[in-house]
């Protein structure tokens, strides 16, 4: 008899797996608790692929051999619980995907960067000619493009839920950002849970394969004492010459691994602001342990577009620049943002607070930020932490209102900043909306 599959969850990561068990001679089912949009639906159709909407069939989903879930689905779940007391194993489409392929896999996770080291990476290994994929949150599902198509490198951008569910994963290259507080809900509020959850993308690695993570990292750093793997280990750091590794020291970034050296001016980065030194300083370890020819690595640092929505300069409206940062939804990646701003700056913060202390911005609002524009429904913790502050803190209730009051509060040479710091889910749909809106009211100013 053919193995059985359930997929939970009908979106990008599920439909993939889907048709990668279908193209394996498994039998599948789909299972979505909610509604399965037009383009999924009509690709199952398209397929061949058994599905369910609005609905899971338990005794169909208690009898799998094997449950693939989307990483949206949290563990709790009374579902989830279920099939793990049966002993039915439960992973995520990535951990699927890897079993079917021997592509080189370079994954990157942290809290904050991953979007963008990611797209950096991929720009610079197609730069080099490589036949590469994205994937992971980033891109298509990684199983669909194992079912279609025949990459021989990806570069895949793992959140900590992906990771929950691999096991027999190996990476390649895995690169570890950096690991402040998030999504702690998730992880019983247990600080120690979140950080073994980023790990994961060690596991597997062999003397083969390279670790890049940032030493500057308290949180990795302390983590590194009691850690043990056999891969090849490569830091970067901002504040110390590293030899194996890569750093800043005096504006110039230095990448060295295993003998191959580069040098790059830091004013040469496409990407301004010191957590896009440790983007580039990260992408071009990897680009190193690959082997990428020197120009190519330092070109593609130098010329990668960026992201939308993180720290995007909009236009520029009477001398005044506006800057769209609204991915930034936890303080350190605001943190970030206010770091690498060298005018003053008016300062549109606020939405859904996931817990944030405010304190840790305290001493850079003090040198740079003129003016606040709280843009949330509740804006009394922002009133708490900053009034008498600065010299203007004003509320708004929608985006255009926020919009037109930074712009009465900047003047000419001064910049405009969304870094919200908070989820948006209290006046927007997603960041990705909140930001398409700030860059359409600044746009009819
Ligand atoms: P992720 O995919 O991890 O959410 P993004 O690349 O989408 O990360 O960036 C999210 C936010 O974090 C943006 O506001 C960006 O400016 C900021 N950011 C980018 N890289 C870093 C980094 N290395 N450390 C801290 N913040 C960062």
């Amino acid at each position: 008899m053919n193995k059985r599959v359930v997929i939970l969850g009908g979106g990008e990561s599920g439909v993939g797996a889907a048709v990668l068990a279908k193209a394996k001679g498994l039998d599948v089912l789909v299972s979505d608790i909610g509604k399965i949009s037009d383009k999924y639906k009509n690709a199952l159709q398209e397929y061949k692929i058994d599905f369910e909407e609005e609905k899971h069939s338990k005794e169909l989903i208690l009898s799998s051999d094997e449950v693939i879930k989307s990483p949206g689905i949290p563990d709790k779940t009374p579902l989830i619980v279920e099939l793990s007391e049966k002993g039915i194993p439960v992973i995520s489409e990535i951990e699927f995907a890897g079993r079917y392929t021997k592509a080189k896999m370079i994954c990157i996770t942290g809290s904050n960067g991953k979007t963008t080291t990611t797209l950096m990476l991929y720009h610079m290994l197609k730069k080099a000619g490589l036949n590469v994929g994205l994937a992971g949150n980033v891109g298509e599902s990684l199983a669909w493009q194992v079912a279609e198509k025949k990459f021989d490198h990806y570069v895949v951008e793992l959140s900590s839920f992906q990771l929950d569910g691999m096991y027999r994963f190996k990476a390649d290259i895995a690169i570890l950002l950096n690991i402040t507080p998030d999504h702690l809900d998730r992880y019983d509020y247990k600080m120690q849970n979140y950080v073994d959850s980023k790990f994961r993308i060690t596991q597997n690695l062999t003397e083969s394969d390279a670790f890049v993570y940032c030493q500057d990292d308290e949180i990795i750093g302390k983590e590194m004492k009691n850690w043990n793997s056999m891969a090849q280990l490569f830091p970067f750091s901002v504040k110390e010459e590293l030899k194996n590794g890569g750093y800043l020291e005096n504006e110039l970034l230095t990448i060295d691994c295993n003998e191959y050296k580069i040098s790059m001016d830091k004013k040469d980065l496409s990407l301004q602001g010191i957590h896009n030194v440790y983007n580039s300083l990260a992408s071009g370890i990897a680009g190193s342990v690959l082997r990428i020819k020197k120009d190519v690595i330092r070109e593609s640092l130098s010329d990668f577009q960026g992201v939308m929505h993180r720290l995007e300069k909009v236009v520029k409206v009477r001398g005044i620049q506006f800057i769209n940062d609204s991915k930034a939804t936890n303080i350190n990646s605001t943190w970030y943002a206010l770091e690498s701003m060298e005018e003053p700056v008016v300062w549109i913060v606020g939405g859904v607070d996931k817990g944030n202390d405010y304190s840790i911005l305290f001493d850079l609002v003090d040198e740079k930020v003129k003016g606040i524009v709280c843009l949330g429904v509740d804006n009394a913790k922002i009133h708490e932490a900053f009034d008498g502050k600065v010299e203007t803190i004003v509320d708004a209730d929608s985006m255009e209102k926020a919009v037109q009051l930074s712009y009465e509060i900047a003047n000419k040479d001064e910049i405009v900043l969304l870094s919200p710091a908070c989820a948006s889910f209290d006046l927007f749909k997603s960041y990705e909306d909140r930001g398409d809106q700030f860059k359409d009211e600044v746009r009819n100013l």
